[in-house]
């Protein structure tokens, strides 16, 4: 085939939205939502779906020790490592039908176009399932891409528990999808990711495409504020040492250094104690939440807050203790599949533009040893996690449609430079 064939294909809309809608059967809830919890019996419904259709598409379907699931599509050289397509088939107990799900089915659209058109590639076509990317029944959040990228280890993936006390390796083995090839044992040519957004910038903009650049930094602190108990009615203003008044200029200062500095940052938890309407509050525990694209601007929004912190602990005659408790490290994609995305969406006539990713994916972990990039398309008021998700047939096709032409070109591209 030639490439000017390459360059006409386009997806199935229909097909790919049909079986979004199939799948979407398998948990369904009331409200038009899906409760999909990794490792369950509705995802194991899900899984022996998605292995049954990758079949009938010609792919041999490989399963890990972490139950993540490789569908191949053979290329001309089976020596080569194939070009990925991965996202994951669980959800939130109050999930959406898109959030993961899309990545996966578009991706087995992506190799049902292929045979449509009889497309031969030199190196073999791969849509991977990962394994609990949500953390809901499982903490923590993308455990098996994790042991994938070699961030977790089996034994520690095992032993994770839900709530009933079920250890995720009890769980692999009672669905039936505990394979025996090592996690990372697989080598990847290259992995792409199509999500939607799940926030409100490409639809507030009207752009198709979110050329997804990386994943911003997170760090993650615990705060407490000690003051003095004391009576709300016999002590002035001036004499106080209120850990809540101080506790709400923290909060200002975390939303102007955000503000300031071009990052984002939230105080999610505030428990303030004795909580007695005639005293004033002596201990104030608080959560925070800072972001930021770059590791470097993320470090100066820490000390510039560290400083406004204790700036304010002095004028209020309180202590705060500022501890850092978990940090995740900014992540930029590969360049080259960056701008085998940002070309499709091109080529493909789609708006796009460059957007770093707020919430962490399966590729965060799998760009540690594949080179990887993210597709964004917009969802409706940048909503997600909720089973009101919603994203249009056309919107799944644009997004669709450069994976195809994103993994196409890099195919080609990873043929020259043999
Ligand atoms: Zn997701």
């Amino acid at each position: 085939m030639g490439m000017s064939t390459r360059n006409d294909l386009r997806i199935d809309r229909e097909r790919l939205w049909a079986t979004l809608m199939e799948t979407a059967q398998f948990g369904a809830t009331a409200a038009g939502g899906i409760c999909r919890l990794a490792l369950t019996e509705e995802d194991r419904a899900v899984r022996d779906w998605f292995r049954a259709a990758a079949e009938a598409a010609g792919c041999t379907v490989e399963i890990d020790e972490m139950g993540n699931m490789f569908a191949r599509r053979p290329g001309r050289d089976p020596n080569r490592p194939p070009i990925a397509i991965g996202s994951h088939l669980d959800t939130q107990p109050t999930g959406g039908k898109f959030d993961g799900i899309l990545g996966v089915l578009a991706g087995l659209e992506v190799i049902r176009t292929l045979n449509d058109h009889g497309i031969e590639t030199d190196a073999p076509i791969e849509v991977i399932n990962w394994t609990n990317e949500e953390g809901s029944r499982f903490a923590p959040a993308m455990l098996a891409s994790g042991g994938f990228g070699g961030v977790f280890d089996r034994d520690y993936a095992y032993a994770r528990t839900d709530r009933n006390g079920v250890t995720f390796g009890e769980a692999l083995e009672k669905i039936g999808y505990r394979g025996s090839t090592r996690a990372g044992d697989h080598p990847l040519a290259a992995h792409f990711e199509l999500h939607i957004e799940q926030g409100p910038v490409l639809e507030a903009e009207n752009v198709a495409i979110g050329v997804v650049t990386g994943v911003q930094a997170i760090r993650w602190y615990d705060v407490t504020v000690t003051g003095q108990e004391n009576h709300a009615g016999a002590t002035p203003m001036g004499l106080r040492r209120d850990a809540l008044a101080a506790a709400a200029a923290v909060i200002g200062a975390v939303e102007g250094v955000a503000r300031e500095m071009g990052g984002v940052g939230t105080v999610g938890v505030i428990e303030s104690h004795p909580q007695s309407r005639n005293v004033i509050p002596g201990r104030v525990f608080l959560s925070i939440d800072l972001r930021h694209p770059e590791d470097s601007r993320l470090a100066a929004m820490e000390a510039r807050l560290g400083e406004e912190i204790a700036a304010l602990a002095k004028a209020r005659h309180v202590e705060i203790a500022f501890e850092r408790i978990w940090h995740s490290p900014a992540v930029a994609f590969d360049p080259a599949c960056i701008k085998a995305v940002a070309d499709s969406a091109t080529h493909l006539g789609y708006t796009h533009r460059e957007i770093v990713s707020g919430p962490g994916h399966d590729s965060v972990y799998v760009s540690r040893v594949a080179p990887s990039a993210m597709i964004f398309i917009p969802c409706a008021g940048g909503l997600s996690h909720n089973e009101r998700e919603s994203i249009t047939p056309q919107q799944a096709e644009a997004g669709a449609n450069v994976l195809l032409h994103a993994v196409l070109a890099t195919e080609a591209r990873l043929s020259r430079q043999r």
